[in-house]
């Protein structure tokens, strides 16, 4: 794919600022539901609020569309306003709730219904949904369509003053039975719901449906651009209805395709059942396409972005590969982490021509490819560990670690050889090699006197940290999880391999939570900000080296 970021809204924009549309002005919003937590989709509509608000010199909004009392929390609130300031947005004072308008939203509905544009239904859900017809048949007006303006102005307002039970009666708009799109037979408007609002208390019992309220919140807040879904597409003749009929200030919705990645699900409601039927540890479990799950994980806000920016803005969908977000996320990192020795699978070395009790302090620098990031020191003695894997007993021809008889360089240090190899003698398992060490090898030392084709890295047995690190795959096994009948069932049952009993090199001892680096050959890791502790560290792979991503 290109990498070339594509933006038809910009371009729309441009053609407003031209023909001075709204004097010049952009306001955009993001409007989320306060019913569970952000995820990178989220992420998406955010970058792009945000981000033409600030190319353009104008404003965005921060909107919770809490609007439905049953799903919604103070907790959302509160991880949606976290989330947004750290992936790098200000909305700068300019938060607001759709609920803050249930007053105003009440009395436009009341104007629809002195203006004969909206009545009072006492259909059930089902029967309203017989009566509204399919694509193919026209819908049925209901029985109740043409009550007079002051019957529906009575019972509005008995609605509104709790006298009768939830789903007893709506308000719906008076359009057009036969229209084409489904959206404009008579939509409702408002339903009763005798539930407890996070923020207006019992105050109300009507609620206004979404169709309702978004185009009137827009309208208030004058915004310009209002940026959604395609899936309301088919909503936009009524949204342009809707601020039509009041008369009132009138933005235009844009609809772009949403982000789908693959091997996830990005719908709250499928991410909430895999929190509460405990697949996952939480929201922000790092396997989770949540933002606080990418931070938690160890993504950064600039490889979100960037993420983001790359994939453009585009009016059909599709389903992005993860490879290409695991690709911003090692190229953010790439020169900014530090590269360090963690042994995740231990096999203990003893470099027997090694002095004991002997430790040489060995300078290694940090990265190559960044000297600003510095160096360290890394202490090397007698007994040392390298990675399981990097020995074989009885190895393939293209193998350049150690076997015995071969050498390797390891890392800031020496050449050693493998002399002799020692086996459990119950199990027959390699526990420990024998080496020696070429004291005139050691790295920096110029001229170097030969060169070997493998380097290992390795730790000193005295001096390395213990650590837990957890290995994470995607979270399914399909790419479109979405495709299947029930999703869970492709639940990728490896995604999550923990490690604990890993040696990583003393410098990460007390690592602070959320530090990332290089495991030099593994990939780039994070202190886990929940679980890890200065005692007891625990590392997540973010993405492992290797770029899978087609450029
Ligand atoms: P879900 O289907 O996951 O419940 P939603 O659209 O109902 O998502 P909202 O809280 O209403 O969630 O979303 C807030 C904003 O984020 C909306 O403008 C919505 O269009 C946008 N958004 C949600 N999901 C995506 C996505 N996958 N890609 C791009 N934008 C998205
Ligand atoms: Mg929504
Ligand atoms: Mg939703």
């Amino acid at each position: 794919g290109s990498l070339q970021s594509s933006n038809f809204i910009q371009n729309i924009i441009n053609e407003d600022m031209k023909t001075n549309k709204y004097g010049g002005r952009v306001h955009t919003r993001f409007p989320p539901e306060p019913n569970g937590y952000l995820h990178i989709g989220h992420a998406k509509s955010i970058c792009l609020n945000f981000g033409l608000a600030a190319k353009n010199g104008g404003l965005c909004n921060l909107r919770f569309d809490d609007t439905n009392p049953a799903k919604e929390d103070e907790e959302y609130v509160e991880s949606i306003k976290e989330d947004v300031k750290w992936l790098g947005f200000d909305w700068d004072g300019r938060l607001f709730y759709a609920s803050d308008y249930f007053e105003k939203m009440y009395q436009y509905a009341v104007q629809l219904i002195k203006a004969g544009k909206a009545y009072v239904c006492d259909l059930s859900a089902e029967e309203i949904r017989e009566y509204r017809g399919t694509l193919t048949e026209p819908g049925r007006e209901s029985p109740y369509r043409n009550r007079s303006v002051e019957e529906n102005l009575e019972l509005f307002e008995r609605m509104k003053a709790g006298e009768f039970p939830d789903g007893s009666r709506v308000l719906r708009a008076k359009i057009d039975m036969a229209s084409g799109n489904l959206n404009m037979r008579d939509p409702v408007l408002y339903r009763i719901m005798h539930a407890t609002h996070h923020r207006t208390g019992d105050k109300w019992c009507i609620y206004p449906m979404y169709d309702f309220a978004h185009p009137i919140s827009d309208s208030i807040e004058g915004i310009t651009h209002s940026i959604c879904t395609l899936e309301f597409e088919d909503h936009r003749p009524l949204y342009d209805w809707v601020l039509d009929a009041l008369g009132i200030y009138h933005p235009q919705q844009i609809e772009f395709a949403r982000l789908n990645l693959s091997y996830t699900v990005m719908s709250k409601r499928k991410l909430r059942e895999l929190v509460e039927q405990g697949y996952v540890s939480g929201w922000d479990d790092p396997r989770m396409p949540t933002i606080c799950g990418l931070r938690r994980r160890g993504y950064t806000p600039e490889a979100i972005r960037r993420f983001c920016d790359l994939i453009g803005v585009a009016k059909s969908n599709s389903i992005v590969d993860i490879a290409l977000l695991e690709h911003c996320i090692r190229e953010d990192l790439n020169l900014k982490a530090p590269r360090v020795m963690a042994v995740l699978r231990p096999l203990r070395v003893v470099i027997e021509n090694y002095p004991e009790g002997q430790v040489e302090e060995l300078d290694a620098v940090y990265n190559q490819e960044n000297p600003a990031l510095g160096s360290r020191k890394v202490p090397f003695s007698r007994e040392l560990y390298i990675e399981q894997d990097d020995f074989l007993e009885n190895p393939p021809g293209k193998f350049f670690r150690l076997a015995p008889g071969r050498e390797v360089r390891l890392k800031h240090a020496y050449i050693i050889k493998c002399e002799r190899v020692i086996k459990d003698e119950r199990t027959g398992r390699v526990i420990e090699l024998r080496c020696t060490y070429d004291p005139a090898t050691r790295s920096g030392s110029s001229p170097e006197v030969r060169k070997v084709k493998g380097t290992l890295h390795w730790v000193s047995a005295a001096h390395a940290v213990r650590a837990e690190v957890r290995l994470y795959d995607h979270l399914f096994t399909k790419e479109n999880p979405d495709e299947e009948e029930d999703f869970k069932a492709c639940l990728n049952p490896h995604s999550l391999e923990r490690l604990t009993s890993c040696l990583v090199e003393p410098s990460l001892a007390g690592a602070a939570p959320g530090s990332r680096y290089q495991f030099l050959r593994h990939g780039y890791f994070c202190t886990d900000p929940v679980d890890s502790t200065g005692e007891a560290l625990v590392f997540n792979r973010i993405v492992p080296l290797k770029d899978t991503w087609a450029k």
